[in-house]
């Protein structure tokens, strides 16, 4: 059969059942499997022989759902985790250790910002963050003999800066590293980093892939371009023996599955973190409509983003799908089908009109998600960063007016009177 859709992926791809087997994706809900023997057993503690044995390393349910989110990036190789936090640490971790330093962008989000100038400063790893948009001049300046990877996203959450990513994937390999995208707010279905040269992608599925609130979750994606064993010395965790499995080393035993091998048979077996099969099953529900969603989002906040700009109460709007915007180009280069479903904005006089227009919507839910089929709507400085002053927030690069709206999958229409009304009655 010729290479599929993306539209029929979503829906087809991963579960291929035989012969009177059920249609739909069971969920392995066991934390152990079966072996007749201590040998058979024994072959898959020395990763000679690929199999299923304990839920905190691999579940097939997990495995069914990653392949379908593998096939929609157009990898070679995925696994799942619990969230999207986790995907991003072991990304860079599987390949980074203490005196290692990674670069990023600025504009992150900022579980990304802390995990990596926080947490993973504690363990030894430094990071540089860096300026998206600065050229490439600039951003070379960052790099260290011991950098071991850039890490950026495809669409920041919640900034919404479109990134260049041929610009950082030239860099990335100018100095011999990979290039990991964060592509949560795109979705293959708006890019898909691998054709712009990225190496590894990863999502938080709690997002637009479930689609639906109802399960956190995260994926890391490998291209299988990077070539690891042209870099030996930069990358020992996978081109030298790892005596924790007899001395196999990973990129001669697995080839292009070298890097998600590791990741899976190393830091899920230390430090845990895999999915639960029920939520797997959910996020694959999610999946099989990603394809009418994720349009559908980009229409609406496409009108409602019109429609906030050409009202008079409204002092500012910021989404890439309009031509005003910053990132039109770029937006236009790498998500020619649409953006994302959030945009921010502010109402004239500031502060205080944002709150009390919140507590006017009727519809529009406040709450602290976005990404999922219900409209909803954040005010950063009364929530999130409500510790702040307006010029602590302005530093951080929020305006205190800032009202992040994630705009979902209802009607537009209904979704525009909520907004002017609640406009109106300030
Ligand atoms: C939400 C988010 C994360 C973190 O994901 P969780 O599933 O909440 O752990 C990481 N990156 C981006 C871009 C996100 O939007």
């Amino acid at each position: 059969m010729k290479k599929m859709s993306q539209d029929t992926v979503c829906v087809q791809a991963g579960w291929q059942p035989k012969n009177g087997e059920p249609r739909v994706l069971p969920i392995c809900q066991s934390t152990t499997f079966k072996y007749s023997s201590s040998e058979e057993m024994g072959r898959l503690f020395d990763l000679e022989e690929s199999g299923y044995f304990y839920s905190r390393l691999q579940n097939p349910t997990c495995d069914t759902v990653a392949s379908k989110i593998c096939e929609l990036e157009g990898g070679v190789a995925a696994m799942l985790t619990s969230s999207g936090q986790a995907a991003n640490y072991y990304a860079v971790f599987n390949i980074c250790e203490a005196g290692d330093h990674v670069i990023c962008s600025n504009s992150v989000y900022g579980g990304t910002f802390n995990l990596l100038g926080t947490t993973m400063k504690k363990q030894g790893i430094q990071c540089t963050f860096v300026d998206p948009d600065a050229p490439a001049e600039e951003l070379e300046k960052a790099f260290q003999p011991n950098t071991k990877a850039v890490l950026a996203e495809t669409l920041a959450n919640p900034t919404l800066v479109v990134l260049d990513i041929e610009k950082f994937a030239d860099l990335a390999h100018k100095h011999h590293v990979p290039l990991i995208i964060d592509n949560t707010f795109a979705t293959p279905i708006n890019c898909r980093p691998f054709e712009w040269g990225a190496d590894i992608v990863t999502h938080s599925t709690t997002k637009y892939m479930d689609g639906h609130a109802v399960t956190l979750g995260g994926c890391i994606v490998d291209s299988g371009n990077f070539d690891w064993e042209a870099n030996r010395d930069k990358f020992p965790g996978l081109t030298q023996p790892d005596e924790s499995y007899h001395g196999i080393i990973y990129t001669q035993k697995f080839g292009k599955a070298a890097y998600i091998t590791k990741a899976t048979s190393q830091l899920m077996r230390d430090l845990g973190s895999m999915q639960s099969p029920i939520n797997a099953f959910l996020l694959n529900l999610g999946l099989e409509t990603l394809h009418l969603r994720v349009p559908r989002h980009c229409e609406n906040a496409m009108k409602v983003a019109e429609f906030l700009q050409n009202h008079e109460k409204v002092a500012w709007v910021d989404y890439p799908g309009l031509k005003e915007s910053k990132y039109y180009e770029l937006a236009q280069k790498y998500l020619p089908n649409g953006t994302c479903g959030v945009i921010s904005f502010g109402l004239k006089g500031g502060r205080q009109e944002a709150v009390t227009m919140m507590d006017h919507l009727q519809m529009i839910a406040i709450v602290t998600h976005v990404a999922d089929a219900r409209t909803c709507i954040l005010h950063p400085a009364s929530h999130t960063h409500r510790q702040m002053t307006d010029e602590q927030l302005r530093e951080a690069g929020i305006a205190p007016d800032l009202m992040r709206l994630s705009v979902g999958i209802e009607s537009a229409d209904d979704i525009i009177e909520d907004l002017r009304q609640a406009i109106e009655n300030i």
